[in-house]
């Protein structure tokens, strides 16, 4: 029988569960609906996995999450193996967003990266949520600079949407550095 890796209780609850692109979510002032987002020891895809304590509420595994813990479940995506197809040979630091809607990306600016301020429009449309990395072009350079953000499109055999800008993304947006 397991035992919580803090206090050493035997009451712990294990949950699983599949629900495919009906998840619900919010985090930093975000939220989605469709696939979970990927967070080790508690969700990501289509399922929660999430082990807790009911005597000290403590989530089984490590914690804090660091951002190369949130990388290493990015880098092992079917989004991301695309995104590096594509763009392995661009120059500079490339980083996973998440999976977002279109209309939330915002940089650092405040502004759309889609449809709004810096007046790009996706064509053909894309579904609600998209996975969305972004490369800094000259990470040595001071903002703002060139820089692409790159919409992968999973309901949507994979689709790829680029967006060209000069600044990084709104600082609610946590990115993850990856590599290839
Ligand atoms: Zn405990």
């Amino acid at each position: 029988m397991m035992s919580c890796d803090l206090c050493n209780s035997i009451r712990v609850l294990e949950i699983d569960s599949k629900a495919s692109d009906c998840h619900g979510w919010v985090y930093m002032g975000r939220d989605g609906d469709g696939y979970a987002p990927h967070v080790p020891n508690v969700c990501g895809g289509d399922y929660v996995h999430l082990l807790v304590c009911l005597d000290c509420g403590k989530v089984q595994g490590k914690f804090p999450v660091v951002s190369e813990d949130l990388a290493e479940s990015a880098e092992d995506s079917d989004a991301t193996k695309h995104f590096w197809d594509n763009y392995g040979n661009v120059e500079g630091e490339s980083y996973y967003l998440g999976r977002l809607n279109p209309m939330h990306i915002t940089d650092a600016m405040g502004r759309n990266v889609v449809g709004g301020g810096s007046g790009h429009l996706l064509s053909p449309p894309c579904s609600k949520e998209v996975e969305c990395f972004f490369i800094d072009l000259h990470p040595d350079a001071n903002w703002g600079h060139g820089c692409l953000y790159v919409l992968i499109d999973p309901g949507n055999n994979m689709r790829v949407y680029e967006l060209k800008d000069s600044w990084p993304p709104h600082h609610s947006i946590e990115g993850v550095k990856i590599t290839k």
